[in-house]
């Protein structure tokens, strides 16, 4: 019989596949790293394994304790996964701006919401930093994995992602892209590949204008999971080679051909990544090999970046389609 122990075994080993329609003319191979293919959706199945893990190490959470962690999202997801195999509780703290779908996504594996709302400012008691912070010290057996400071993160990436890429590419990689929310993908894998190569491969981040990793000041954009308004623990400033700034237009109409062009359902800040990698493919040569990670699937987001009216409402729809509603035959 051919089986897993547990959802959780399926954790990593994600395939490469070869973009084609979107590198047409372009020199270079160009392989995307398919994320949304692990259990829980996402990237960030790897570190909710690694960090949790560690932390049962160090004695930090304890049997039948409890994972308290302000998150909307992903990462969410891939903790509920693994708490539920080791039997802890799970409380995600949300800002009310986080649609229902994604916090029902969080409840349906067991795991419990509290909603804040946004329109506090963050010393606010009730602001969604103070009330994670609160509910750390308020729980018995509370411990929170803090994504933005836990070396965990950068780990898990170091450890799993980029020997996978090693190994995927038989050493032919030449270039890493990927976008940068705490970091800890760039860093990790990062790492790793330049270690292997001895500084070989390079390491390119993708950045929502705006965002500080491209040197902006943190203004507002619409992509969701990367871009910072500050410097997180986990992003190691030595590791990217070149940051690669793209707008939110560029990384939505790139999403939405990688779902009609390349049959790959994905996120916004998939197409970021892609549209920085398109970008750089077109200055690099027939031997290079590119891999850019494509960190979720495209499920969370039909009513923004695939909904017709979201995109006009912004202007992100070429011209011909921007008075377009949906339904409309286009
Ligand atoms: N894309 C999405 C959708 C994410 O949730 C994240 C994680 N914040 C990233 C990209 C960026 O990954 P990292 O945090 O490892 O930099």
């Amino acid at each position: 019989m051919e089986y897993v122990e547990h959802v959780i075994d399926l954790i990593g080993n994600t395939p490469l596949v070869k973009l084609n329609a979107l590198t047409e003319g372009l020199a270079p191979t160009v392989l995307a790293k398919v994320e949304y293919v692990n259990p829980g959706g996402s990237v960030k199945d790897r570190i909710a394994v690694r960090m949790i893990e560690a932390a049962e190490k160090s004695g930090e959470l304890l049997p039948g304790g409890t994972i308290v962690e302000p998150t909307s999202g992903n990462t969410g997801v891939g903790l509920a996964m693994v708490a539920q195999r080791r039997g802890y509780r799970c409380v995600f703290v949300c800002p009310d701006k986080v649609s229902e779908d994604k916090r029902n996504v969080l409840k349906a594996y067991g795991a419990e919401v509290v909603v804040c709302p946004t329109a506090v400012a963050p010393e606010h008691p009730d602001s969604y930093y103070n009330v994670s912070d609160r509910l750390v010290r308020e729980i018995d057996g509370a411990w929170k994995p803090n994504q933005y400071a836990n070396q965990q993160n950068p780990r898990s990436h170091y450890e799993t992602t980029g020997p996978e890429l090693w190994r995927q590419t038989e050493g032919r990689i030449t270039h890493f892209v990927a976008g940068v929310g705490t970091g800890g993908t760039i860093s990790g894998t990062g790492r790793y590949l330049k270690e292997i190569s001895g500084g070989r491969v390079r390491i390119v981040g993708a950045d929502p204008e705006g965002s500080v990793y491209s040197g902006g000041t943190g203004r507002p954009y619409l992509v969701e999971g990367v871009g910072e308004d500050f410097w997180p623990e986990t992003y190691d400033r030595d590791i990217c080679d070149e940051v690669i700034e793209i707008s939110d237009a560029d990384s939505f109409t790139t999403t939405r051909r990688l779902a009609r062009e390349e049959a790959l359902l994905v996120g916004g800040s998939c197409g970021m990544a892609a549209a920085a990698a398109i970008q750089l493919a077109q200055r690099c040569g027939p031997d290079d090999v590119i891999v850019v990670l494509l960190p979720d699937g495209g499920r969370g987001y039909l009513s923004k970046v695939f909904n017709d009216q979201w995109m006009a409402s912004y202007g992100f729809l070429p011209p011909e389609h921007s008075g377009a509603t949906v339904g409309d035959v286009l």
